[in-house]
C-alpha cells in the first residue's frame, strides 16, 4: 500500500490558446486513505488523476508514490489501477476474461489468475456472472466488473474517475456504500474523482475541493462542511447550498448587528471579536438551510420575514424558499410545519452557526 504526494503539480495543455488545467497543486495522500477530488466540471480533477496514473504528461512539479518520484515512470510500472467512467470493458471478452486480461499479459501463472479472479468476484458478488459478456450485464454489474479488474491486479493505489456517473440514482447510492466497504476490506489507498458533493461527503476520509485548476481546501468532510475556508467551498458542499447575504456590520449598545437592508439580525456574542474589525463595513454572512427554524411570529432583530415562494416537502424535512425584498433564503424546516406558497413566514436563524466572509476576497473571516 502507498502514500501519494503531489508537489506543486501543474498541467498546461498546449495549442493556440493554452489551458492551465491544474495549477500548483500540492496534496499528501496517506497510506490507506480514501481521498475524493471534487469540484465543478472543468476544474482539473480528471487531469490530476490522469497525471497520477501516468496517462497525462505533467508540466511541472512532482508525483511521489511510496517515496519514489514517478514523473517519468510509465503507467504500467506505477503499480496503480484506474476505474474509468465508461468502465472500458472489452466487449468480446467474458467477465472472467476481462478480469484476467491484465494478469495474463503480465504472465502471472494460470492458477494464481484463477484464484485472484474468483476472490475478486466473491468480494463483489459477481461470481455467477463470470461467463457473461459485458453486453449482457446491467450498468451496476459492469461497474463491479470494472472494479474487479482493478482488484485482481492488487495495485498499490486505486484511482476512480467518476465511476458512478452512468448509474441511476438508486444504484449510485448502493454502489457508494459498496465502494466504501471495499475500501475498508482492501485497506488500499484510493483516489476518487467526482463532481458530486454528496459522494464526496459520504465516501471520503478527506476531500480535496478544486476550482479552476486550484485546490481550494483539503480536509475531512465535516471540517470542510463546518469550517469552509472560502465562499466557494461553503457554497459547493451542502444541499440546498448555504445562503449568502451581504450585510452591514453595526455596533449598538455593546452588541453587533448584521443589517441586510430588508432584515437585521443580532449577532451571537461568540462572534464579537470576529466582527469588531468590520464594524461599519459590509461583509458576507452565510447561513445553511438547516440553521433555521420556522417561527410563527416575526421578532425584531431575530427573524427573517418574507413570503414563501416555493415549498419542497422531502418527507423527513421540508425546504422552504422565502423571498424578502432583497434576497431569497432557503430554510430546511420540520415536515410537521405546515406552510404554503404565498404565505408570510418568519425564519429564526441559529446565529451561533453563522459564517462570515470577506466581501472582496470571499475568504472566511475567522
Ligand atoms: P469534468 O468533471 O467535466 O470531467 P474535470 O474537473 O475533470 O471536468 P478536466 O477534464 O481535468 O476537468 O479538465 C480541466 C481543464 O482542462 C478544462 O478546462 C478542459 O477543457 C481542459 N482540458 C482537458 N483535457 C484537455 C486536452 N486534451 N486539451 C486541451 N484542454 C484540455
Amino acid at each position: 500500500m502507498a502514500q501519494v504526494i503531489l508537489k506543486n503539480l501543474s498541467k498546461v495543455y498546449g495549442g493556440k490558446t493554452p489551458v492551465e488545467a491544474v495549477k500548483d497543486c500540492s496534496i499528501e495522500i496517506k497510506d490507506k486513505e480514501f481521498v475524493v477530488l471534487v469540484g465543478p466540471s472543468g476544474c482539473g480533477k480528471t487531469t490530476t488523476l490522469r497525471m497520477i496514473a501516468g496517462l497525462e504528461e505533467i508540466s511541472g512539479g512532482e508525483i511521489i508514490i511510496d517515496g519514489q518520484v514517478v514523473n517519468h515512470i510509465p503507467p504500467k510500472d506505477r503499480d496503480i489501477d484506474m476505474v474509468f467512467q465508461n468502465y472500458a470493458l472489452y466487449p468480446h471478452m467474458s467477465v472472467y476474461e476481462n478480469m484476467a486480461f491484465g494478469l495474463k499479459i503480465r504472465k502471472i501463472p494460470r492458477k494464481e489468475i484463477d484464484a485472484r479472479v474468483h476472490e475478486a468476484a466473491r468480494i463483489l458478488g459477481i461470481e455467477d456472472l463470470l461467463k457473461r459478456k459485458p453486453k449482457a450485464l446491467s450498468g451496476g454489474q459492469r461497474q463491479r466488473v470494472a472494479v474487479g479488474r482493478a482488484i485482481v491486479r492488487q495495485p498499490k493505489v486505486f484511482l476512480f474517475d467518476e465511476p458512478l456517473s452512468n448509474l441511476d440514482a438508486k444504484l449510485r447510492v448502493q454502489m457508494r456504500a459498496e465502494i466504501s466497504a471495499l475500501h475498508e476490506k482492501l485497506q488500499a489507498t484510493m483516489i476518487y474523482v467526482t463532481h458530486d458533493q454528496i459522494e464526496a461527503l459520504t465516501m471520503a476520509d478527506r476531500i480535496v475541493v478544486m476550482k479552476d485548476g486550484e485546490v481550494q481546501q483539503v480536509g475531512t468532510p465535516m471540517e470542510l462542511y463546518n469550517n469552509p475556508e472560502n465562499m466557494f467551498v461553503a457554497g459547493f458542499l451542502g444541499t440546498p447550498p448555504m445562503n449568502f447575504m451581504a450585510v452591514f456590520v453595526e455596533y449598538e449598545n455593546g452588541s453587533y448587528y448584521l443589517n441586510e437592508g430588508s432584515f437585521r439580525l443580532k449577532a451571537n456574542m461568540l462572534h464579537d471579536s470576529i466582527l469588531s474589525p468590520y464594524a461599519g463595513k459590509k461583509i458576507i454572512m452565510g447561513l445553511r438551510p438547516e440553521d433555521f427554524t420556522f417561527c410563527m411570529k416575526g421578532e425584531v432583530d431575530r427573524t427573517i420575514n418574507g413570503t414563501v415562494s416555493v415549498v419542497e416537502p422531502l418527507g423527513s424535512e421540508t425546504n422552504v424558499y422565502v423571498s424578502t425584498p432583497t434576497n431569497t433564503i432557503t430554510g430546511k424546516i420540520s415536515p410537521t410545519a405546515i406552510v404554503h406558497k404565498g404565505e408570510t413566514i418568519s425564519l429564526l436563524p441559529t446565529m451561533a452557526k453563522a459564517k462570515f466572509f470577506d466581501m472582496d476576497t470571499g475568504k472566511a473571516i475567522f
